[in-house]
């Protein structure tokens, strides 16, 4: 039986603003507020203090190049190397024993890295990849689960200056191959498999099925055997290495970082898709790096004696920027999972922030109302004491499961943030900064320093705040994109044509997302800007219908799609799952109809409520809208492969349709 709301006293749900405390803004690596005000006027060279936390090989000199917008540079006169900044500093520093990566599996096994190991491995499959042949600027792919020797790929590309590009372990065949064609990339490096509740899964198949669909030569594949006993058998083929054999040959091997101008791609990834074909974006070497690092330091506030845990898979940017190179540059601890969080119980992240005593923890709101719903005994099980800053990306997280997991988890006394940004922007852009700003739950925040991002109409003013609008960034930043790979006209059709003005050299990026701001300038994201519905003229945000239905008790999550309405144009869908202890009844869906009326208005009643135990979520964890869509219209189903959970579509598909 859950407790429901009664675990958010009164006191909570109303308050609507939050202070950071005296003992957080102490300590924290930035609390001066004068930093918004010292960013902006000295802007772009503000950005030199995110680039001072790297070690240059060649010191730069300027920092933002703009003589071919948008193709901005950063510090491009200026050469590093990743790897040498996420590793061997620390361990020329004195801190080779640090432990940079605990990884944890979903049996319980640990391994545990020192940047020493960690320099050590990274130079010898730095060694392996240079042998196998790739040569500088030749994308490997990586299509690997969560194991340590994803990251030391990652970091043993960067050293010989080869782009990597991650693609998650949880894609489809089809998806690795597209990918590998789209980046023309020679090499992969793959794993025999890797558990998942309990399962062992044959990853390799699915990696020789993809190979199969690669249109050109694959030169080699490396096999990271995961699995040993409990593996399915596959014999390598001739261009196929093991791992561990591999890495034998190159024992005591050392390679001299390769110094990358600036500019020089650090990696490729993939979008997660869920708006139209994924789009190859470029990261580059100082400004991806710089960006992160600064993030890491200013909002995730990491010190080098942390423990930090980013739960997401590094097969995302979030575990790009905020499990491998951002918290690595900044000589920190950093914790990998492989596994789900509800196995063996649903009390396992929280056992491992025990186990680890980890001190900065950073989530997505679909985990965070999946804990909601479970209810607050899985955490009460746990010391979490050790916690000192918590975390969101992914989505909007609607006010309610913010305080669930500022009390729950937090025990009231870490800051939270909640952080807006995109693969596109390489690292967090709207978010308080926890030792300065005050949290409001349900906004993101400011844009952090030195980042201009406005909210406009279809015109691109200003507009006042509380209404809805566009977000646009109105400045480049050291973390951009700096194209789509080989589709430079991609790139300024997808983020630049939109807002910019070209005959007056006046460059805007969209991120296609809609947002609103209050008076203190606090930004609220609605989510993206096609996920909007029309009823009788009125133009409604899908986020802020869900986001008065998550309000009602009893409500763990909510899905909210325009379907086809002979008057209206557009109604209102609103799918629902209720918390454990919930019933999805008549009561409850007048419960939810007022609430949407209350907090909206009658205009956004919702047509038709549909209570079901699960949502269509792709792999990272977002709402399929699309789908949800269809049904609603009675359209064919579409595409369903990028699902987590492809069987649910039919489910609902019954309950609103009939059979
Ligand atoms: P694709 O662009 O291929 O459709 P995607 O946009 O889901 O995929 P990501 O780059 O992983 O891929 O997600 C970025 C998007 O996630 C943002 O544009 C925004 O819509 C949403 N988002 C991320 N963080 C937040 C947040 N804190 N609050 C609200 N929305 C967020
Ligand atoms: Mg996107």
């Amino acid at each position: 039986m859950s407790d429901g709301d009664g675990e958010l006293e009164a006191r909570l749900v109303e308050q609507e603003e939050f202070e950071p405390s005296d003992e957080f803004v102490e300590q924290a690596n930035v609390s001066d507020p004068d930093i918004y005000e010292e960013f902006e006027e000295n802007w772009p060279d503000c950005w030199e203090r995110a680039a001072d936390l790297l070690d240059w090989d060649e010191e730069y000199e300027t920092v933002l190049d703009d003589s071919n917008e948008p193709f901005y540079e950063w510090f491009s006169d200026g050469t590093l190397n990743a790897s040498y900044n996420c590793v061997d500093r620390h361990v020329e520093n004195g801190d080779k024993n640090r432990v940079a990566i605990k990884w944890e599996g979903e049996y319980g096994e640990t391994r545990t890295y020192t940047y020493q190991d960690l320099y050590r491995e990274v130079n010898e499959f730095a060694a392996a990849l240079r042998d196998m042949g790739v040569e500088e600027d030749e994308v490997v792919t990586l299509y690997m689960p969560m194991v340590p020797e994803l990251p030391i790929a990652m970091l043993a590309c960067a050293r010989i200056g080869a782009p990597h590009s991650v693609v998650f372990a949880g894609f489809s065949a089809d998806a690795l191959a597209t990918r590998m064609n789209s980046a023309n990339s020679d090499y992969l490096v793959t794993c025999d498999g890797y558990y998942r509740r309990g399962d062992a899964l044959d990853h390799l198949e699915k990696a020789n099925e993809g190979l199969e669909g690669v249109d050109h030569d694959v030169e080699a594949t490396v096999v990271v055997n995961r699995l040993g006993d409990d593996g399915f058998g596959h014999e390598l083929a001739e261009n196929q290495h093991d791992w561990d054999d591999l890495m034998d040959e190159q024992r005591g091997e050392r390679v001299d970082p390769v110094e990358r101008d600036a500019e020089d791609m650090l990696f490729l990834m993939y979008t997660s898709g869920t708006t139209g074909e994924p789009k190859g974006v470029k990261h580059t070497t100082g400004g991806y790096l710089a960006y992160t690092a600064w993030t890491s330091h200013a909002v995730l506030d990491l010190k080098p004696e942390d423990t930090y845990w980013c739960s997401a898979d590094i097969g995302w940017i979030t575990g790009h920027s905020y499990i491998v190179y951002g918290p690595l540059a900044l000589g920190t601890t950093t914790v990998m999972y492989e596994g789900t969080p509800d196995f063996p119980e649903r009390d396992r992240l929280w056992d491992i922030v025990e186990k680890y005593a980890v001190d900065v923890f950073y989530t997505a709101p679909t985990a965070i109302r999946a804990f909601m719903k479970w209810g607050s005994k899985f955490p009460e099980r746990r010391d979490l004491s050790s916690l000192r800053l918590l975390g969101t990306v992914g989505e909007p997280i609607n006010p309610r499961a913010w305080k669930w997991y500022y009390k729950h988890i937090g025990s009231e006394e870490c800051p939270v943030v909640d952080t807006w940004w995109q693969t596109e922007t390489g690292g967090m852009m709207i978010t308080t900064l926890p030792g300065v700003k005050n949290m409001k739950p349900g906004s993101a925040g400011p844009p952090l320093p030195g980042i201009d991002a406005r909210i406009v109409d279809t015109e691109g003013e200003q507009i006042e705040p509380g209404r809805a609008g566009y977000l646009t960034v109105n400045k480049p930043w050291p973390g951009m994109l700096r194209t789509l790979y080989k589709n430079d006209e991609r790139f300024i059709n997808e983020y630049w044509a939109e807002y910019s003005d070209e005959d007056a050299d006046e460059w805007v990026y969209f991120p296609e997302d809609g947002a609103k701001i209050d008076e203190d300038g606090y930004m609220t994201i609605l989510g993206r800007v096609d996920d909007v519905i029309n009823v009788s003229g009125h133009r409604l945000g899908t986020m802020e219908i869900e986001s008065a239905i998550v309000g009602v008790e009893g409500v763990a999550e909510a899905a909210v799609v325009g379907g086809n309405h002979e008057v209206k144009g557009e109604a209102v869908y609103a799918y629902v799952i209720t918390e454990d202890g919930y019933e999805g009844d008549d009561e409850m869906r007048g419960r939810i109809v007022e609430g949407v009326e209350d907090a909206i208005g009658p205009i956004a009643r919702p047509e038709q409520v549909v209570f079901t135990p699960e949502l269509p979520k792709t792999r990272s964890g977002k709402i399929m809208r699309r789908l949800l869509e269809e049904i609603a219209n009675e359209e064919e189903i579409g595409d369903t492969t990028t699902l987590r959970n492809p069987e649910i579509v039919t489910d609902i598909q019954t309950k609103v349709q009939g059979d």
